[in-house]
């Protein structure tokens, strides 16, 4: 970790709302999968800046997209049409369940629209049934629907219609579906929980009991989507089609943008003024989404998640398990995690400290999210780093 002040680091501390809690780094540039501090220190990334960076960092492709739309166009508003929005919509359509694209600008704003989507497309209904330990953001409708009551602590009244039940049971979900239900919002794997997956068939299950209930089937794939876990979207994993499903963290590489990917039918529901964004999908951010959704193509960025996805889980659990602390290592692709039975921040610093970041999830949990296109001396380098964290902690 830095040695001396990095100017950044206090200027932050000084003038910023204290609501991170912020490691004492500030990060200068970065290339592959590798940032520089301001003390010009390198790091490996294991953490894409919470999943985003996909493609790793300073990708030519996506560097390329972005500065020649930058040129050309910045922003219209929505009360136009533009080529990179329009194209990238077709294409999230082609490569999904989906007829229609809403874009915005966030992941908690792709779930707001995709409730706003829902309570419409059921009029008489409102109930939203989702999962203790979720994640779907931090406005208040999205909010309201995160099944951490931590989190709202000291922010209510929230907006009323959510339910928590426990999450990967779906006996739970069909006991506390009722006539004002109208949808169910789960993520495939829990992230912000820890990397929680759920038992083998439960979205099918889900899916089985929004049909039979006439319910709409939602999935948060703010994380798990955009390649995260070897496929598109986790959903494809399970071959389960949701009615509408959300995502962006990955979406554009690292420029901020959502988007809300639904049937004709649940789109139905959003009549003209009945939602919108000012910013979202701009033309910069919808070009860096269509350069991603290239890359993932051209240079075969899924299945590279997969394959340097189980390389990395079976070195995680070569250097994990049987460690007397660890209780399991688990993931999909390169959204993989490792829990412990005691606190995972001092590993986080430790591995900081040596020039690799990784995240500390639910307190107990390594959580690593490295750029899809890592290599595997990429991996081996991190799991030596993370060897050599460990012995220092412990
Ligand atoms: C990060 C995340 C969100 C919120 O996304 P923001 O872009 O931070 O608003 C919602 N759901 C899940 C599953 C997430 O991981």
């Amino acid at each position: 970790m830095a040695e001396k002040t990095q100017p950044s680091v206090e200027l932050t501390e000084n003038f910023a709302v204290g609501n991170y809690a912020r490691f004492p780094v500030a990060f200068t540039h970065g290339e592959g999968r590798y940032l520089w501090d301001e003390d010009g220190r390198r790091y490996l990334d294991f953490f894409s800046g919470l999943g985003v960076s996909c493609l790793g960092h300073g990708h030519p492709a996506l560097l390329e997209a972005i500065t020649e739309q930058a040129g050309k166009l910045l922003h219209t508003s929505n009360l136009y049409s533009h080529a990179p929005g329009a194209e990238l919509a077709r294409r999230l359509c082609e490569l999904s369940f989906a007829d229609r694209v809403f874009l915005c600008n966030s992941g908690t704003e792709a779930i707001e629209a995709a409730i706003k989507m829902a309570r419409r497309a059921k009029p008489d209904r409102h109930e939203i049934v989702t999962a203790f330990g979720s994640f779907h953001g931090r406005t208040m409708g999205s909010l309201a629907a995160t099944g951490q009551p931590a989190l709202r602590e000291g922010f209510g009244p929230m907006p009323p219609g959510f339910v928590h039940v426990e999450y990967g049971d779906p006996a739970a979900v069909a006991a506390a579906v009722n006539p004002g239900t109208a949808a169910v919002l789960v993520e495939p794997i829990l992230g912000e929980s820890g990397v929680v997956l759920p038992p083998p068939g439960y979205l099918a299950e889900l899916r089985s009991i929004c049909d039979r209930e006439g319910l709409l089937l939602l999935l948060d794939e703010v994380q798990t989507g955009m390649g995260r876990t070897g496929t598109l979207f986790a959903c494809e994993g399970e071959e389960v089609k949701p009615d509408i499903l959300a995502t962006a963290k990955g979406l554009a590489g690292g420029l901020p943008v959502g988007a809300v990917l639904a049937t004709e039918q649940a789109a139905a529901a959003l009549l003209p003024g009945s939602h919108g964004s000012t910013f979202g999908g701009n033309p910069v951010a919808s070009a860096a989404a269509l350069a991603v959704l290239d890359s993932f193509n051209k240079e075969g960025v899924l299945k590279n998640c997969q394959e340097t996805g189980e390389y990395l889980a079976a070195g995680l659990r070569r250097l994990f398990e049987g460690h007397p602390d660890v209780v399991e290592v688990r993931g999909r692709g390169l959204m993989l995690g490792v829990e412990f039975s005691s606190p995972t921040a001092p590993l986080v610093a430790a591995a900081l400290e040596l020039g690799l970041l990784v995240n500390a999830a639910a307190g107990t949990v390594l959580r690593l999210l490295p750029p899809l296109t890592l290599t595997r001396e990429e991996a081996d380098e991190g799991l030596d780093l993370l060897e050599t964290a460990l012995k220092k902690v412990s």
